[in-house]
This record gives structure tokens, sequence and C-alpha cells, in this order.
């Protein structure tokens, strides 16, 4: 009888404790579903990339003085400078620029070291194509100004910091609550 009657009370603070875990996800899951989404529609929604981001370089061929500073200071030597010197003049003069974005690492030596200013990180960062090889730009390709995201009307574009400060702050509040409730 005795035996019976504890049986019956393991029984009871076991089911009631999985009662309480069932209730806490249960907790967990109805916070989540109130939530908005932590992603962007894109490609109809853009992020707009802070001040620093680091995208596509932009290059400006007039005052590129073929100095090569770029090519030594890259970590695998990447920019292909094509350069000619003349004679009459004494100095070099470039033929041709060209910096491979499908292997760049977007580290930005070389816009740091540059000692003419002509290269330049832009905030563009919609760089994919079909074929490998429409990823080296050349110094048109990388001359042409970036493709600004707030000026497109066909999109809407949203500050990558008052999204991020956003999410961040709602999350905070969020998990404050929660924790306080399961405590
Ligand atoms: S460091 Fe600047 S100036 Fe020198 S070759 Fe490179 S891009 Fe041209
Ligand atoms: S950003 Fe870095 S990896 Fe890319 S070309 Fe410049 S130095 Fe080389």
């Amino acid at each position: 009888m005795f035996s019976m009657v504890n049986g019956f009370r393991n029984y009871s603070q076991q089911a009631i404790e999985a009662l309480r875990y069932i209730g806490q996800g249960f907790i967990v899951t109805s916070d989540h579903m109130n939530r908005l989404p932590m992603t962007i529609q894109y490609p109809y929604e853009k992020l707009v990339p802070s001040e620093r981001f680091r995208g596509r370089i932009h290059f400006e061929f007039d005052k590129c003085i073929a100095c090569e500073v770029c090519v030594c200071v890259c970590l695998i030597n990447l920019p292909v400078v094509d350069w000619k010197f003349k004679k009459n003049i004494k100095k070099k003069e470039l033929k041709s620029y060209s910096i491979d974005f499908g292997v760049c690492i977007f580290c930005g030596n070389c816009v740091e070291y540059c000692p003419t200013n002509c290269l330049l990180m832009t905030e563009e960062y919609e760089l994919s194509t079909y074929d490998r090889h429409e990823s080296n730009y050349d110094q048109i390709a990388s001359g042409r100004l970036p493709i600004s995201i707030i000026e497109d009307r066909t999109i809407e574009s949203i500050s990558s910091f008052d999204f991020s400060s956003k999410k961040i702050m709602e999350e905070h509040s969020k998990s404050k609550t929660v924790t306080k409730f399961l405590d």
C-alpha cells in the first residue's frame, strides 16, 4: 500500500515537472511568434551599408601614377597595373588597370596605401555574376560610379544602423521579459 502511494506521488511530481517544461516551451514559442522577422525582403528592400563599408573599389584612372604600391601591399598581389615608361617625359604612363573582385577579399590595404588616393571603397555589394571572368574589372568597369541604393525608387532602402539597433533593442527587451516570466 505504502509503495503504491509512493509511486503515485512520484508519478504526480514527474507529471507536474513535464507540464512545467511544456508551459515554458509554449511561452518561448509564442514569444517568437510575436516577433518581427530578422530578415529584410531582398531585393524589394535593401540595407544601406554603413559609412565605412568595404564594397567594390572605385578607381580613378587619371590620378593613378602606376607606382604599384597597391600591388605590393595586396596580400595576393591582385591589382594588375600595366604601364609603359615614357623616356621623353621620364614618367610611367598607365595603360590599363584591373582588379578581380572574384578573388579580392576587400581588406582595403590598396585603398589605404595608394599615394594618390585614386582608389576608394564604395558601398556597392551586389557583385555576383554568372561568369566568374566578369568579376575581373578593368579601369572602365571600376571607374564607374557606384550604384546608390538610396536613389533607386523601385526599392525600399533601410539604414543598416537603424535596422540593427532597433532589432537589438527589441530582442533585448523581449529576452528580458521572457527571462522574467520564466523565473
Ligand atoms: S597605388 Fe594607387 S597610384 Fe599606385 S598604382 Fe596603385 S592605384 Fe595607381
Ligand atoms: S582590397 Fe585587399 S585583396 Fe582587394 S585588391 Fe585591395 S589589397 Fe588586394
